[in-house]
């Protein structure tokens, strides 16, 4: 069971998204093997011999001790010093095809909840008509082409889902393999 785990604010269930697993393996920063270990993104100009425990995400020491991100502050706009660096800093990455970013909804970052096809996220409309409109605004000019791209997501190209941690509302982008 995963309720141990330190609690993240803007990714609340990384061991639903996949970004951090069960294992027996020796943690980087720590050198403690925790039975849990995050295999995501890590942007570091240091060596790092290995991988990390929740704990050493959560509480900011892998990020200061390596001098890395495990997000990009790329779409980050507009949101406050102190979130910035705890989505940068000490919140579990995200696996994806494309250089991953993060969502923002009501001057906050919002939660990332996961990787969804077209039938979880037609459960959120306001979700799939905000993605509607921001693929409009990329190019997508044909309609029917639009629909068959939104209608088909999950294989290949996927959404990733995020819920705004002020209102509650879902938000997502497309990502293409
Ligand atoms: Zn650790
Ligand atoms: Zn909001």
């Amino acid at each position: 069971m995963s309720g141990n785990l330190p609690f993240f604010r803007y990714h609340p269930d990384p061991v639903a998204s996949g970004s951090i697993r069960a294992a027996v393996e020796t943690c980087a920063c720590c050198k403690r093997n925790t039975g849990w270990i995050y295999t995501a993104t890590f942007y570091t100009a240091h060596e790092v011999d290995g991988r990390f425990c929740p704990w050493c995400i959560a509480d900011g020491s892998a990020a200061e001790r390596f001098a890395g991100e495990f997000n990009d502050s790329y779409g980050l706009d507009g949101v406050s010093e102190d979130v910035l660096h705890e989505v940068t800093r000490r919140t579990p990455g995200i696996h994806a095809w494309q250089d991953p970013h993060w969502l923002t909804h009501c001057q906050d970052a919002a939660a990332f909840v996961g990787e969804v096809g077209y039938t979880e996220l037609a459960a959120h409309p306001e979700a799939l008509d905000q993605l509607r409109a921001d693929l409009r605004i990329g190019g997508w000019h044909d309609e029917s082409q639009l629909e068959h791209f939104l209608t088909h997501l999950g294989a290949g190209a996927t959404a990733m889902l995020f819920r705004c941690t002020v209102c509650g509302a879902h938000l997502a982008y497309a990502d293409a393999s």
